[in-house]
């Protein structure tokens, strides 16, 4: 016999996450699902101010979660020139950043989903899915048991794959691809001031691409910064055949980051791709799509974690209008389209413009590719 919710999420990044504790507040019932096991490390670490807000607003607090998260009240950028500008939150109204170890922090994100009664299934995949009438069919499976469940609404909360609404034959439109090449340093930093700067958020362009670097919160006495080398497709294959070794050599040769890493021991590399891309559509009868499955920014924006967060609360109160009319509500799903387009529009514009600002490198492809 399968089990029945109001509403099926699948994909628990910040998005599913943020949209199953909304339900619960709701008082909907909500499954949410993950093939992940939380464990192997994540990227994208700095949650911008308008993110901690609604972070808030879903019941996170800072104070209980010191060990997964620290305030990032500083972002230094060396983008348009060598010398680096900075800017501090300081006098921010909605307060300070946070700079976040993921997976911990969707974890306390699980926990919080589950008390507001959400089940939460991890390491899961789904098989089957299929409309009937007004239902939808999950066949889900685990390492140890395979379960079949009802839900008269689907969220697609999996990130830029956004494998559950292209089952359902909706199309990426990708603007821009770039590669990440990811470490975590660890141990001693060797310069005085970049550890008395673990908090800020660094950023750099460089010849090929462009470099961020940001503390992540570790005990008292140990450091740990988390570091990004962001290149297109063609300078991504050319790091074979040692990605770390490839990685070294490059980030040794941008300032602010040599030095703050200098001393430090590198991790193993992670090698993420980042789409900048729009869903089209990224809802229909019966399901919605949220967070990167909905639209994907370049990690240069910062603003992906908030943009998952908000609009998985979003998708919170869509649901619980479609359920309660009890068929699917027209207006509100173009009103949600509408915004959508809107902020990719203006995303899009505005990232457009940064790049072209980088003109320090006129014979690099990278940046000539990105002043057209
Ligand atoms: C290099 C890099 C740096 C970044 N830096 C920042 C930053 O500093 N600040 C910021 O705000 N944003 C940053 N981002 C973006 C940010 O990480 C994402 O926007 C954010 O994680 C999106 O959240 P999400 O919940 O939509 O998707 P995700 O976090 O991608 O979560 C999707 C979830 O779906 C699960 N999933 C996928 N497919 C399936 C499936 N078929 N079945 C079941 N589960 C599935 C995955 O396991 C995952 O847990 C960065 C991204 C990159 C790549």
């Amino acid at each position: 016999m399968a089990e029945s919710f109001d509403v099926a999420i699948i994909g628990a990044g910040p998005a599913g996450s943020a949209a199953a504790i909304e339900l619960g507040t709701l008082g909907l019932s909500a499954i949410l699902v993950d093939r992940s096991d939380f464990v192997t490390r994540r990227v994208g670490e700095h949650l911008n101010p308008q993110g901690v807000k609604t972070l808030e607003d879903l019941g996170w607090r800072l104070d209980c979660h010191l060990d997964l998260a620290r305030e990032g009240t500083v972002v230094c950028s060396a983008w348009e020139s060598s010398s680096p500008v900075v800017s501090s939150y300081l006098f921010n109204p909605l307060g300070a950043g946070l700079n976040l170890s993921r997976p911990a922090f969707e974890k306390s994100l699980h926990a919080i989903a589950k008390e507001r009664g959400a089940v939460v299934q991890l390491e899961t995949n789904v098989l089957g899915l299929h409309q009937l009438n007004d239902e939808w069919l999950m066949q889900l499976r685990s390492l140890d048991q395979s379960r079949e469940v009802r839900a008269k609404f689907l969220i697609d909360a999996t990130g830029w794959k956004a494998s559950m609404a292209r089952r359902l034959g909706a199309k990426r439109h990708v603007e821009d691809t770039l590669v990440c090449f990811h470490a975590v340093f660890g141990g001693m930093p060797r310069s005085l001031t970049a550890k008395h700067e673990t908090e800020a958020l660094i950023i750099e362009s460089h010849d090929q691409g462009w470099c961020y670097s940001v503390g992540l919160p570790t005990s008292k006495g140990s450091y740990s910064i988390a570091c990004g080398y962001l290149v297109d497709l063609a300078t991504a294959a050319s790091s074979k055949p040692n990605p770390g070794k490839w990685l070294s050599n490059r980030l040794s040769t941008i300032p602010l980051t040599a030095e703050r890493v200098a001393g430090m021991e590198l991790s193993t590399v992670k090698i993420e791709l980042c789409p900048s891309q729009m869903l089209e559509p990224s809802s229909g009868k019966g399901w919605l799509a949220i967070g990167d499955a909905a639209s994907c920014f370049d990690p240069l924006a910062s603003e992906g974690i908030a943009k998952a967060l908000k609009t998985g609360r979003e998708a919170g109160h869509l649901a619980r209008l479609v359920l309660t009319a009890n068929r699917d509500s027209p207006s509100s799903q173009s009103d949600v389209e509408a915004t959508r387009h809107a902020a990719f529009a203006k995303y899009s514009t505005e990232r457009k413009q940064l790049y072209k600002k980088v003109c320090r490198w006129p014979d690099s492809r990278f940046w000539q590719n990105r002043a057209e």
